[in-house]
């Protein structure tokens, strides 16, 4: 056996141990009973413990060196074919990150995290800032101790914001999100200065297993294969990989608002049809390369299957007629206008996760400028809530009535995940610049979803974002298959047109 081969033996009994772990973390969020919590947590932990010494053992770094793979030069020896100098970078990468932060480290900041986030849930359920503002602070503290172990010669803040979109920068997406937001701001005015579209009929009433045969009829759709992956229940939807055949998903039911079991499946299988896309090469399935490009590309499945076809009028011209008969009879006499004006409505509101396309972003860029000043110094933690308010009024022209709805809202920096935000809103940008990128290609995505061929749209995406997993950085992946940089302009065009057919200007 030759390194290489070595090298990926290894590595896939690490992947091993975190699928097993998956499988647990599943059942936990579906079927497990109650009183199962406190073992099932111990079980957990002892396998994080074995995946992270499987991540980390020395002769993972020897075979790295013995590659030529370096900090400098993570590919190797510059004969090697792309892929396997792809598969070096990226386990370079992932060496690195694992064997640079202890891992009494890790533990301590585990328990730190466990107490934030009861702070938290606290905090927010009493609407007590002061009370959380200890934790965040040592979350932050935290967050810039990881940055140094690291890459200590960095901007604390651009190493958080690598760990999950490689090569990101806060320069780099500033410039991205600085155009986007006052693009946005202007996009919302207009809409504003137009009459409101009418949403009320969105809350009729609609059983439960109604909304599951809607979302049975979507999977079938959407071509989410369930010999490969399966929809279940939770209280807040996700997708989870089991294996490279098993990605399964989860939606919920609110019987006075359908969309939101409609729109969320519609996204997790978004999410799921990526992972069961990847597939580089056979030898290197069920290794590290076999993972998603960056948590923004992921976002831009999702909310491209989502938002750009699934909130699209050819899309509904398709399957209302449909939806009217399983639903039945809470869509009864509604046109296709009234609803695709519905579920298109703009408002701001306080909540990040309830908003639309428009404002989606705008709560995120929020956070990405707010994060960005909480780690820097720039902004003091007992000042949040002020900085806060302000920016929801500078972007939304809305001013939380308390801190539960506003800087409390997210768990995220509670969990100490700084750096995640952006992949939210550069999963819109992504996403716009696909699509855009289809039609440069000779095809017309839009008429294929008024013909219910949403098969050709995946195939475009298995073949060009999919396959590749993680061979690429996310800012090569984009150039590969754009020709272009990333880039807000795709997106904003996208809204401008979509917003004026919604709104009439
Ligand atoms: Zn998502």
């Amino acid at each position: 056996m030759n390194k290489l081969e070595r090298l990926r033996e290894l590595d896939s009994e690490a992947r091993l141990v975190v699928s097993i772990g998956s499988v647990l973390g599943w059942d936990q969020e579906t079927y497990m009973p109650p009183a199962a919590i406190d073992e099932r947590a111990e079980q957990l932990s002892f396998l994080e413990a074995l995946a992270h010494d499987k991540q980390t053992v020395p002769e993972m770094g020897e075979l790295l060196d013995g590659l030529g793979s370096t900090a400098a030069n993570p590919g190797g020896d510059p004969s090697l074919p792309e892929l396997d100098r792809a598969y070096l970078r990226v386990m370079r990468r992932a060496y690195d990150q694992a064997t640079r932060i202890p891992t009494e480290f890790v533990a301590e900041m585990a328990r730190a995290v466990s107490l934030s986030q009861a702070a938290w849930a606290k905090a927010r359920e009493e609407d007590d800032f002061p009370s959380f503002a200890p934790h965040l602070q040592k979350m932050l503290d935290f967050n810039r101790k990881i940055a140094a172990f690291l890459d200590p010669a960095r901007k604390p803040y651009d190493v958080l914001l690598d760990r999950f979109e490689e090569g990101a920068t806060e320069a780099g997406i500033a410039a991205v999100f600085g155009a986007l937001r006052d693009d946005l701001v202007r996009l919302l005015d207009r809409i504003k200065g137009r009459p409101q579209v009418d949403d009320s009929f969105l809350h009729a009433h609609c059983p439960e297993a109604a909304q599951a045969r809607a979302g049975e009829y979507l999977m079938k759709i959407l071509s989410y294969d369930l010999e490969r992956g399966r929809l279940d229940k939770t209280a807040h939807p996700f997708t989870t990989t089991l294996g490279s055949s098993d990605v399964r998903i989860t939606t919920h039911y609110h019987e006075d608002f359908f969309p939101s079991s409609v729109f969320s499946t519609i996204h997790e299988a978004g999410h799921a049809l990526y992972e069961l896309g990847i597939d580089p090469a056979p030898e290197y399935r069920r290794t590290a390369l076999h993972e998603a490009c960056s948590m923004a590309v992921h976002e831009s499945q999702s909310r491209l299957w989502e938002n750009v076809v699934g909130r699209s009028l050819g899309f509904w011209k398709r399957h209302l007629p449909e939806f009217q008969r399983m639903l039945k009879p809470a869509l009864d006499g509604v046109s296709l206008d009234r609803y695709y004006k519905a579920i298109n409505k703009v408002e701001p509101s306080f909540i990040r996760t309830e908003a639309d396309e428009v404002t989606y972003s705008l709560h995120v860029i929020l956070r990405f400028e707010l994060e960005g000043e909480l780690l820097s110094g720039r902004l003091a933690v007992n000042d949040l809530p002020v900085a806060w308010n302000d920016r929801m009024r500078k972007f939304l022209g809305v001013v939380p009535p308390n801190d539960a709805k506003g800087c409390l809202q997210d768990i995220h920096w509670s969990m100490g995940a700084f750096g995640y935000f952006p992949s939210y809103a550069l999963g819109n940008l992504y996403g716009a610049q696909w699509w855009d990128a289809m039609k440069s290609g000779g095809m017309d995505p839009a008429a294929a979803v008024e013909r219910g061929d949403l098969g050709s749209i995946l195939s475009w995406l298995r073949a060009n974002v999919h396959k590749p997993g993680a061979a690429w950085r996310p800012d090569a992946l984009v150039e590969r298959v754009t020709g272009k940089p990333l880039d807000a302009s795709h997106f904003v065009r996208y809204l401008e047109e979509k917003y004026a057919g919604v709104y009439g200007f």
